[in-house]
């Protein structure tokens, strides 16, 4: 037996690679120093969601970038819900039924995330469940509030007030940057909005 805590390993690799910025995310028992949501300018003004509904549709629409943020304690965090790429395009698979859960890590929000669970896409309902290859622990302070925010959210269909759901200027379905107010509503892109309609009109 390995005298270890596996579990105490695992979340001590996701420490090590928190930025300083995430840092500031996480809970109070664990003793980081706390930024008052005052001293972040950004936050308050960018657009947020106004209904759960509209949050599943983006958080599902295959490449969503998104942050949650608890409006009374100012703690955030940035997540990624994306489909696998098509090996052949390149591009998204849109067909596909997974997608990949992933916490933003470090100080590049391209690309410095990290895989923590699978959310699966059904007409039936979605579902997300802990990945057992999770490079975060799953008592990680990022992975509990993604559980917490499924549940509530998604599959309780309720945003809270006290809760923020932000986008990243990007289109949840393609990536690409948002600049038509309705879209920037909806984080999903007029083209891309299109698609998911004619897709919801064929049953799926
Ligand atoms: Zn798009």
């Amino acid at each position: 037996m390995l005298s270890t805590n596996p579990k105490t390993v695992r979340i001590r690799g996701f420490f090590r690679n928190l930025s300083r910025d995430t840092v500031t995310t996480l809970p109070n028992p664990l003793k980081v120093p706390m930024i008052d949501i005052e001293d972040s300018p950004t936050t308050t003004e960018r657009p947020h969601f106004e209904s759960a509904a509209d949050v599943a549709a983006f958080v599902t629409s295959g490449k969503a970038v998104f942050t949650v943020e608890s409006v009374k304690t100012g703690k955030r965090f940035t997540y990624r819900v994306a489909k696998p790429f098509d090996k052949e395009t390149g591009k998204v698979d849109h067909d596909a039924t997974i997608a990949f859960a992933a916490a933003l890590t470090g100080p590049d929000n391209t690309r410095d995330y990290s895989y923590f669970g699978n959310v699966r896409l059904s007409p039936n309902g979605n579902r997300y469940d802990y990945g057992r290859k999770a490079k975060i622990g799953q008592d990680a302070a990022s992975v509990l509030a993604f559980a917490w925010f499924w549940q509530t959210v998604i599959a309780g269909q309720r945003l809270p007030d006290t809760l923020k759901v932000y986008h990243e200027g990007r289109c949840g379905r393609c990536g690409r940057a948002l600049t038509v107010p309705a879209s920037i509503r909806s984080g999903i892109g007029p083209e891309c909005a299109k698609r998911s309609t004619m897709i919801a009109d064929e049953g799926f």
